[in-house]
């Protein structure tokens, strides 16, 4: 049977773009489908307006630490409209830059919403088209809790968004995103209380990871409050009220849920072509993307895996390899790095303590020291880097770091990791000095052994 595509991909986030031209480059027709704005969750909604907006908060501390230095810098202050100006300002130009790349990797885009009517049809904005191959890559979206007010609070896509930087924000959660907003909304100036339903934040991570950035988000002035779980949010004058359930109120402007994110899989007419969704309501795919029908493949957020845009990037382009370029690529969830873009941030690689001690003897290395920058600006700050080793091969199993610069710190000693180096390996490793990078070279002795 001809078909109108070779490839239909729904949903033009990062991963679904970037299997989209790496198909065409390998000669494949491709369309695709986007109800929203080309770019998706990281360029448009996420991770790139996120990060602008700690850049444009973070000059406060810049400023604060430069007086240790000999600036004057009294009378500087943030206007938060023009934060957010200049921040829409760069979504707009990354989303026609993406518009452009598929224009010229010469995939179509059809504007509209697209539903899968049989496995190798779809429909969007009224027409039919058939392909050999549909691609799901639709993303997620923000999970509220169930609670009474719900709807009176604001998630990620709002709070990148707020006309008016609120003067006390109430943040639910512990995750990624709660972590960042709460340091975002207080390096702006505004109060923040967190309200956590477990003792710490960022779970999953290594437990010296959470205490020691709690510690250190404490020290900001961040309020959080660990076991503690929201009841209703009324409104209150101008402002809110959080009630939670132990009966604690928190009187506050605004209303942050930040409680996790559900897989966009409503009305793309799976449950008509047999498409499963795991118990997580998510699309089920084994390590080739494939859905339980042949024709039907799903990647990124949607199949709730790794939730990140460069996973969603490399099972794109594997697929794409796979189904075009005759190059079966199986993606590799092992070892992923991660950052958490918290003040000061988090990068991590590979095993937590935890996590590498159900496997067998390690030897754990620690730094905790004040970055020489803060020995000038006294700030009260300190970084915390952290090595995880096995014990009987020696190999580096877990690098942790939290403070300045880790997440770019964190990448590029992913690469050790990944590649199973070994504790001496780093030991041969001359340092960069003076740098805070170099401490992971320096651990001599480990804090726990065997
Ligand atoms: P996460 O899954 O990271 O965190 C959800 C938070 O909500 C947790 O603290 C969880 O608590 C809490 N929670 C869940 N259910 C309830 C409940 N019923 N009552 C109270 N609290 C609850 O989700 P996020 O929304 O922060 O982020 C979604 C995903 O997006 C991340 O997992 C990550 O993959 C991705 N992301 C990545 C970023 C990055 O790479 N820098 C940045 C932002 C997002 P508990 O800890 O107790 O389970």
């Amino acid at each position: 049977m001809a078909f109108d595509f070779d490839l239909f991909t729904i949903g033009a986030g990062s991963g679904g773009v970037a299997g989209s031209r790496r198909a065409a480059a390998h000669g494949a027709r491709v369309a695709i489908a986007e109800d929203r704005r080309v770019g998706g969750t990281c360029v448009l909604r996420g991770c790139v307006p996120k990060k602008l907006l700690i850049y444009g908060v973070h000059f406060a501390e810049e400023l604060e630490d430069a007086k240790g230095y000999g600036w004057s810098v009294e009378g500087a202050r943030l206007d938060w409209a023009k934060l957010i100006a200049a921040k829409n300002r760069e979504t707009d130009r990354l989303n026609g830059i993406y518009v452009k790349l598929l224009r010229d990797s010469k995939v179509e885009v059809l504007d509209g919403r697209a539903r899968i009517v049989a496995p190798n049809t779809v429909e969007v904005a009224g027409r039919r088209v058939t392909a050999a191959h549909i691609l799901i890559a639709t993303g997620g979206h923000p999970e509220r809790l169930p609670i009474p007010g719900a709807e009176l609070a604001i998630d990620s896509d709002q709070a990148l968004d707020l006309a008016e930087l609120p003067r006390r924000i109430a943040v639910i959660g512990g995750g990624y995103i709660a972590v960042e907003f709460a340091g975002i909304f207080r390096a702006a100036g505004a109060e923040v209380v967190q309200v956590i339903r477990a003792d710490r934040v960022l779970r999953g991570f290594d437990e010296e990871v959470r205490a020691y950035l709690q510690g250190e988000m404490a020290k900001k002035g961040i309020r959080i409050l660990g076991g503690s779980e929201p009841a209703r949010i009324d409104r209150a004058g101008d402002g809110f009220t959080l009630t939670l359930k132990d009966g604690r109120r928190l009187d506050v402007d605004q209303v942050m849920m930040a409680t996790g994110r559900r897989p966009n899989t409503r009305d793309l007419g799976l449950e008509a072509v047999g498409v499963t969704l795991n118990k997580a309501g998510a699309i089920a795919v084994d390590e080739w993307q494939a859905t339980t029908v042949p024709a039907i493949h799903a990647i990124g957020d949607v199949t709730d895996r790794v939730n990140l845009t460069p996973v969603a990037i490399a099972e794109g382009r594997g697929l794409a390899e796979t189904l075009f370029n005759g190059n079966p690529v199986r993606m590799d969830h092992g070892c992923i790095p991660t950052a958490v873009f918290s003040q000061p941030p988090v990068g991590a690689v590979g095993l937590t303590e935890a996590e590498a001690e159900q496997r067998g003897a390690i030897d754990v290395y620690r730094a905790v020291f004040r970055p020489m920058k803060h020995t000038l600006s006294g700030r009260d700050e300190k970084t915390l880097m952290k090595l995880v080793v096995d014990r009987a091969s020696q190999k580096v199993v877990g690098a942790h770091m939290v403070g300045a610069d880790a997440p770019e710190i964190v990448q590029t000693l992913a690469i050790a990791v990944k590649a199973g180096l070994t504790k001496r390996d780093f030991d041969r490793t001359v340092a960069i000095h003076p740098t805070a990078a170099e401490e992971f070279v320096l651990m001599r002795e480990p804090v726990k052994r065997g």
